[in-house]
């Protein structure tokens, strides 16, 4: 049977798809690949990824969420439209209803992008939207719906949102463009740095998820890392441990704990006061960082918890958000006053 609900996680590093008692049915890349002779789409997902890099000059591959917004418009609806075809068949005579998440504070123009792109890309009009932190929460299984105070903290790929929320509402919150994608540049700028090796963007990250942890790990892990000689020119292969990610990263990890700590700082004293006892949840693929959880509790005096399977509670939260729509129209914000916050 064709799934009737959807929702859909589109962050800046993967796209999920989740339909209700199936569970997640997509999961890939946010990456397209396309022809540069007349923009067509040579591919989509796991198959671009496997491109970036590796490419001839006619190809261009493309992340078009990098920093959390829609960075290309056109790009992201035919991505969109990829994967939604795949969920509900290409023929689909009925529509399904859509539940896509937003960044918490982006602003109206942004938000219209969005619903216009998952709407072109099929699906029933009007596409709901659900703000990114009160899906994660949602999906981590917080009893968001208590009058009481409750954290959550995403690192996904381009952003780290932080948000306090209470009744299905956001309290407070706070985004920085700091994340998994700033993490990989750190450790390429450090390791062309410190070993005069040319390294790209998959080969970062791949060392991060291998080896990096956000304090020094006791005993050190270590890697073998290929790239190009910055003096020689040529191939190399040098080893790296641990402790070197850890270095690289250390200045990004604090820009992270200081957007959480003022989310803390600015969090009205009761329900502040319920965080300290609840804790600070963790989703997203940065909470998969060794230690990120230790690292937070020590600069925040705060306990923190990471979220069971933190990838994919945007996506479950956004699906069942469905279900609470018209709590969560009341905590979307409106047009005028997301119109005054951005100016
Ligand atoms: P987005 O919501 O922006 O699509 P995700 O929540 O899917 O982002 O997280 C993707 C980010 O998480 C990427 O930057 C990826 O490198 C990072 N990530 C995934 N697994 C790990 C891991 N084990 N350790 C560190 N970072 C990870
Ligand atoms: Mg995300």
């Amino acid at each position: 049977m064709l799934p009737k609900r959807i929702g859909i996680d589109l962050g800046t590093a993967n796209v999920l798809v989740y339909v209700k008692g199936r569970g997640i049915v997509v999961n890939e890349p946010s990456v397209v690949a396309l022809a540069n002779r007349d923009n067509t789409v040579v591919a989509v997902g796991r198959d671009a990824q496997a491109m970036m890099g590796r490419v001839p000059q006619s190809i261009s591959v493309i992340r078009p969420m990098r920093d959390g917004v829609i960075a290309d418009y056109l790009i992201t609806e035919a991505m969109l439209r990829y994967f939604i075809n795949r969920v509900v068949g290409r023929f689909n005579l009925i529509k399904p209803e859509v539940m896509v998440c937003i960044p918490a504070g982006v602003t109206s123009v942004e938000q219209r992008a969005v619903r216009d792109a998952a709407e072109q890309a099929g699906g029933r009009r009007p596409v709901h939207l659900v703000p990114e932190p009160l899906a994660a929460a949602i999906g981590a299984r917080i009893p968001v719906n208590s009058p009481s105070g409750n954290m959550v903290v995403d690192i996904g790929g381009g952003r780290t949102e932080a948000a306090v929320i209470s009744m299905y509402g956001i309290v407070v919150s706070e985004s920085v463009r700091v994340a998994g994608d700033r993490l990989d540049d750190a450790i390429t700028a450090y390791i062309k740095r410190r070993y005069n090796l040319v390294i790209g963007e998959r080969t970062a990250e791949e060392m991060k998820v291998a080896i990096g942890a956000a304090v020094p790990l006791d005993p050190e892990l270590k890697m073998e890392v290929r790239g190009r000689d910055q003096i020689s020119g040529l191939p190399k292969t040098i080893t790296v441990s641990s402790s070197d990610i850890t270095a690289a990263i250390q200045d990004s990890l604090a820009t992270i704990c200081s957007v959480v700590r003022s989310v803390l700082e600015r969090t009205p004293p009761e329900l502040a006061s319920d965080v300290i006892d609840r804790g600070i949840v963790l989703t997203g693929g940065g909470a998969c960082l060794r230690h990120i959880d230790v690292l937070l509790a020590q600069e925040t005096g705060v306990p923190v918890h990471i979220a069971e399977n933190p990838l994919d509670c945007v996506a479950i939260g956004a699906g069942v958000a469905l279900e609470y729509l018209e709590v969560i129209k009341r905590s979307l914000p409106t047009e005028e006053e997301t119109l005054v916050a951005s100016y």
